[in-house]
């Protein structure tokens, strides 16, 4: 590798995969830095009010469990069926890894990573370390080097598109700063932006779900608000109900949102078969006007709020200098899952990391667990 001493891991992210990674990184005794822009487990706190569909079993590893419990054997942990919310499991496990004696001095909390390049010729091209664009904690800009980048920056910064097709529809890039993305605190912090209002709600995934579930919770206290949920998929059911699906709350969820989706009871009313051509903000908390097609026939709704559910996807930008696939850049955690992933995938992510960037393919800390 570039530099004499053991290889230096460069982790992007404190989301759960990255804080994985890492630990994995320090039980094969290996030099790591990892670097978060905002706080460790950041895009966990923003859709933290909301349960996870996992126990705490799934969501854990050996490593981490290990790691917190060798520090403090009396340290009290969620029991492994436990379904914690986001915020929960953030406190319960992730901010205690970050501050364990295993990772506290890699983190870099409050750092991001702009760029990722190599440093110029001189070397083979795969010899050649990583040198990162970080923007540190006062803002200041600086270089640092590393021999291996796991990039564990996840999606749920960078949400799609609502326009036909998948690019922005008419309006939407000027409308995004009002509109809301992903899964929004509706019966929580954001009650009072939503109590009595007209809302078009768009996506059809489980963040769709839950949006629609909390919106006609919150129609019942606030008779005056109506909610129009549009979907791109067929007449019907809009989320898909997995036979004998394992996450009970995962299933029951589906089931709600369909019931309320045939109904349309609840101040409600469900727009399959439709796509976005039009989302104009007419200014700040002035409403909306989103037009489209349903069923090949226009449609218009003029509503007061506007809540994408589409998901999320990679941001690439950070490594545009690089290859697709670039030796030593190793893409972990939901920004290689897509969608349907979980964390337990995660744990398989890493290790199949870690053994090929020890060229040790039998490498498995986990033992039978995640193998
Ligand atoms: C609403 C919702 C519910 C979910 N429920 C479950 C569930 O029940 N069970 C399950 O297993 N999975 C669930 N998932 C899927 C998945 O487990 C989570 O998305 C999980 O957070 C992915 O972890 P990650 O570490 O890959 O990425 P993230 O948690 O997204 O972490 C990425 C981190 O990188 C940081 N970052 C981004 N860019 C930079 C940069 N340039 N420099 C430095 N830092 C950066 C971010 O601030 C963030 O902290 C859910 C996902 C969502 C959105």
């Amino acid at each position: 590798m570039a530099n004499a001493g053991p290889v230096r891991i460069a982790v992007l992210g404190a989301g759960p995969v990255g804080l994985e990674a890492a630990l994995y990184a320090r039980a094969c005794g290996l030099p790591v830095a990892v670097y978060e822009r905002g706080q460790v487990g950041d895009h966990l706190l923003r859709w933290g009010h909301a349960r996870l569909f996992t126990p705490f079993g799934w969501n854990a590893s050996p490593l981490g469990l290990r790691a917190l419990l060798r520090e403090r054997p009396a340290r009290d942990l969620p029991a492994e069926a436990d379904l914690l919310t986001g915020r929960q499991f953030r406190e319960a496990y992730l901010v205690r890894l970050a501050e364990s004696e295993t990772l506290l001095e890699s983190m870099h909390v409050g750092c991001e990573v702009l760029h990722v390049g190599r440093t110029a010729a001189g070397k083979p091209d795969d010899r050649r370390p990583f040198r990162l664009l970080v923007r540190g904690t006062n803002g200041a800009e600086r270089i640092d080097q590393a021999d291996i980048v796991l990039d564990c920056t996840g999606t749920y910064g960078t949400p799609n598109w609502l326009g036909d097709g998948g690019i922005p529809a008419v309006g939407e890039r000027a409308a995004r700063p009002h509109s809301a993305f992903g899964l929004e605190d509706i019966l929580g912090d954001r009650k009072d932006h939503y109590a009595g209002r007209s809302v078009v709600l768009i996506g059809d995934g489980y963040t769709a779900a839950a949006t629609i579930c909390a919106l006609a919770a919150l129609a019942e206290e606030h008779p005056a608000a109506w909610a129009f949920w549009l979907t791109r998929g067929p007449r019907g059911q809009p989320l898909p109900r997995l036979a004998n699906d394992p996450l009970k709350e995962r299933d029951r969820l589906a089931a709600k949102a369909n019931a309320l989706a045939t109904r349309c009871d609840g101040n409600l009313e469900f727009h399959p078969q439709t796509v976005i051509d039009e989302v104009v903000c007419h200014g700040p908390d002035k409403g909306f006007r989103v037009a489209g097609r349903s069923n090949g026939k226009p449609v218009a709704w003029e509503v007061e709020r506007v809540i994408g559910a589409v998901g999320s996807r990679p941001d690439d930008s950070i490594r545009s200098g690089l290859r697709k696939d670039e030796p030593g850049y190793y893409v972990l955690g939901a920004k290689a899952g897509g969608s349907g992933f979980l964390l337990r995938d995660g744990l398989d992510q890493v290790r199949k990391a870690f053994a090929a960037l020890t060229g040790n393919p039998r490498l498995d800390l986990y033992g039978n667990k995640a193998a």
